[in-house]
């Protein structure tokens, strides 16, 4: 029999990471990886990350995972966005959505136009004119259509689903294609004397379990990349100053569900609205340092549509990533690999962008430098272009009515975020990049949904005749009126799905 020349792949911590790691190893390159993942029920998982972005469902479409099976056993919602309430002012709130605000015209994006038209006296808030906002408003859901072009296609969508749920149903999917899984806890990591690589992991019930490759998912401990490898963290807290988190669900109110999460700016840092089929997710991130544990937690609980369904939990955890996120054979994915807060709901997308990007690199039987460094370059780019569009959030602001907002307002930011800022002032041109979180529409709905309009726009949309402009703009407002008038209702949606 001929012997299994795999690389051997070690996986420690079964959280949504892990798991995440396990089943795509095990769906996409059973061919060239045996994976083995460790988790520990004892100290068991972080349990939160109920928000997600659209890029999850290529994440399961791959894996050859059924939508609605999937749905179903994580009671996920639909999203079309996040709604910001009192983030630029208090009393105001506007939709960041999944898909593009507009439609260009003659090739120029769709917001100088609306600038243009803005400045000439009143016009319709930008959101009237996304057909993913406009439906999230009025809590009416329906997949898009296949043409990006249409109307009713021309919006994204992600899930709102029960962070407890996802990953046994994960395990499920990994385990059914060969990945195999123990149970304990790591105490000890070997690690070769020449090169620094990790060779074994050793668990307390005495187990040594070697491999060639360990992906280190053991969330904020960070077994492995940040404790045998020693790799330093590079912190972001004074741009991020929020560094703790309390979360509890509720009972589900009656009527709609809001296809969309909410976040809502707070005296300290801001609070998530989560509805999933069978409850509501709740949780206020703030700073430490302008807030008490026990104030958050009375805030949180005094702002809940009815009482807490379990006790409030507090999370602790500080902004920043791991200097590189893999180091010799030891690759980090998930809260072992950095921490960005869930604003903009990012850290699953990161978990899953590192996964893809491994596959892409898989190693041989060692491990190429190239594709290391390659791998690396990339995750390093995700975060910092996550980090500036979070910053952006918190200093776009005019609010002062707090010592937490007046530090955000005022404080220094990244260069390369100064830079895009009066880049968009100046120009209403949104810093580009090929690759990437973030693109053009999401910048624009934060830019001018948090107050900062800026002073010219594309000389090019002075061109159309202003009648002509007028019905062009009256004619996509209303197109976008009646698509959305023919969706169903979300929960009906829902309902429809799952029988
Ligand atoms: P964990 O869930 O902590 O898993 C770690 C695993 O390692 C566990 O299985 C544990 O048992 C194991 N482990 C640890 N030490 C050992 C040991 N010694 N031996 C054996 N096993 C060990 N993300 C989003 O995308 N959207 C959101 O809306 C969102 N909201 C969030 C809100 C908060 C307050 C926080 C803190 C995070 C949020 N996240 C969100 C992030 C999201 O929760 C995580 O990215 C996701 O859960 C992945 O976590 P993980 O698997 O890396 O870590």
């Amino acid at each position: 029999m001929e012997a299994d020349r795999r690389i051997r792949v070690v996986i420690v911590g079964g959280g949504t990471a892990g798991w995440m790691t396990a089943a795509a190893l095990a769906t996409l390159a059973s061919g060239a990886a045996r994976v083995h993942l460790v988790e520990s029920a004892e100290i068991g998982i972080v349990g939160v990350g109920e928000a997600t972005l659209p890029h999850l469902r290529a994440f399961i479409t791959r894996l050859g995972i059924d939508e609605a099976a999937f749905m179903a056993q994580t009671h996920a919602t639909f999203k079309l966005g996040i709604e910001f309430s009192d983030f630029g002012s208090i009393g105001e709130r506007y939709i960041h959505p999944f898909g593009p605000l507009g439609r260009p015209l003659a090739g120029v994006g769709f917001h100088h136009y609306w600038l243009r038209h803005h400045r000439a006296g009143a016009v319709p808030p930008i959101g009237d004119y996304s057909t993913g906002i406009v439906a999230a408003q009025a809590l009416r859901f329906a997949r898009p259509a296949a043409d990006p072009d249409a109307l009713d296609g021309a919006y994204g969508y992600a899930y709102q689903f029960d962070a407890t749920r996802f990953a046994p149903f994960l395990r499920a999917h990994a385990e059914a294609r060969g990945a195999v899984r123990s149970e304990g806890r790591v105490i000890q990591v070997d690690r070769n004397e020449s090169n620094g690589d990790v060779t074994a992991i050793r668990l307390d019930d005495g187990r040594r379990i070697e491999g060639d490759l360990f992906i280190d998912c053991s969330g904020f401990r960070a077994l492995l990349i940040g404790g045998a490898m020693g790799e330093a963290w590079e912190d972001w807290s004074h741009w991020l100053p929020c560094d703790r988190a309390v979360a509890a669900p509720c009972a589900s109110p009656p009527g709609g569900i809001e296809p969309y999460t909410r976040a809502i700016a707070m005296a300290a840092g801001w609070r998530w609205r989560i509805p999933l089929t069978h409850r509501v997710g709740n949780g206020y991130v703030y700073a430490s340092a302008h807030l008490s544990d026990g104030e958050a937690t009375d805030a949180l609980v005094a702002g809940l549509e009815s009482p807490p369904l379990a006790e409030p939990r507090t999370l602790r955890f500080r902004a920043g990533r791991r200097r590189r996120s893999w180091v010799g054979n030891v690759l980090s994915v998930g809260l072992a690999s950095g921490f960005l807060e869930p604003l903009e709901s990012t850290s699953i997308y990161l978990a899953q962008m590192a996964i893809t990007q491994l596959i892409e690199h898989f190693p041989d039987a060692r491990v190429a430098d190239a594709d290391r460094d390659g791998f690396n370059a990339l995750v390093d780019a995700e975060y910092d272009r996550i980090r500036d569009f979070l910053i952006l959030h918190y200093h776009a602001t005019r609010r002062d009515d707090s010592p937490f907002w007046n530090h955000v307002r005022t404080m220094t930011i990244p260069d390369s975020l100064a830079e895009k800022m009066a880049l968009w002032r100046e120009t209403a041109q949104v810093s580009r990049y090929s690759h990437g979180l973030f693109l053009e529409p999401s910048w624009v709905a934060v830019y001018l949904g948090q107050g900062i309009v800026p002073d010219g726009w594309d000389p090019r949309a002075d061109l159309p005749e202003a009648d002509a402009l007028d019905r062009a703009l009256a004619g996509l407002h209303g197109g976008i009126a009646s698509a959305v008038a023919g969706m169903p209702d979300h929960k009906a949606y829902l309902a429809a799905d799952a029988a």
